[in-house]
């Protein structure tokens, strides 16, 4: 029997924070190393490094059998990438997805970096993503439900600007578990779903495609790609749920600023 919706407290919730943060200073830390050349397997061996050394764990390490510490999907792969020797080359969106676990909580956040000189069209569809999390984030309010949150992210990605929007993943509760419930949809309609209550914590993640929202699975048995094979995109970020305001527990901001330098990174 699967467990309901958890409520945290305080501390529970500074815990997360704390996890969470780690989380945002291991994809800052890979927005400083990512370049034309370097292999994705050697962004994990760092990452899984710098997560270990301040007395965390990777959480997809092992979770259901996965063999690494990020997820690091590379322009047509959406999710659940797993790294490898594949040497990122200059255009690539990289999507990279990290979790750690700390003190009994799991941290979870993921920012798509894009590599070079990216396509303006590519370009677009990254900056479409990441506007359509915080117009989700905006819904996540107590009072609202989790259709309210799916139905800004679809009705901004997918109607008004022609992309689709991936189904067969979704937001969730997180916590104690990496996914608890509720799921966090990123389609939806106005006023369905379950409804969000204040200290309620989700991770909410719109993965959103420049062509088809339809996907198929590799043969690795993990990573996930589109199915006409154009490039996708994936940002999240984990919350609190909120009178009027979410509190965000993840910080993309450390994220920006780590690639303000870096000038391999094209910026949003
Ligand atoms: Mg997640
Ligand atoms: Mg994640």
């Amino acid at each position: 029997m699967s467990r309901g919706i958890i409520i945290k407290t305080e501390e529970e919730i500074e815990l997360l924070r704390l996890s969470d943060l780690m989380v945002s200073e291991t994809l800052a830390l890979m927005g400083q190393m990512l370049k034309p050349g370097i292999k994705s397997i050697d962004l994990d061996k760092k990452a899984e490094e710098y997560i270990r050394d301040n007395g965390g764990i990777p959480s997809f390490k092992g979770y259901e059998g996965f063999p690494a510490s990020l997820c690091i999907s590379i322009n047509e792969a959406v999710v659940h990438g797993i790294p490898s020797d594949y040497e990122i080359k200059d255009g690539d969106v990289v999507s990279i997805d990290c979790g750690v676990y700390m003190n009994g909580f799991h941290g979870d956040a993921a920012y798509t970096f894009a590599v070079g000189d990216v396509e303006e069209d590519i370009m677009d569809l990254l900056r479409a993503t990441n506007k359509a999390l915080y117009l989700g984030i905006e819904q996540a309010v107590a009072g609202k439900r989790t259709g309210d949150i799916g139905f800004v992210i679809q009705n901004y990605t997918e109607k008004q600007l022609g992309y689709g929007v991936v189904r067969e993943m979704v937001g969730h509760g997180v916590g104690r578990d990496l996914h608890e419930k509720p799921e966090v949809p990123n389609y939806g309609k106005r006023g369905r779903g379950v409804i969000l209550k204040e200290n309620m914590t989700i991770a909410i993640e719109p993965m959103i495609n420049l062509g088809t929202k339809s996907i198929k699975v590799l043969r690795d048995g993990w990573t996930i790609v589109t199915r006409d094979g154009k490039p996708s995109a994936h940002f999240e970020h984990s919350l609190v749920v909120k009178k009027g305001k979410a509190d965000l527990l993840s910080d993309h901001k450390i994220i920006e600023e780590s690639i303000k330098n870096n000038i391999n990174i094209k910026k949003l």
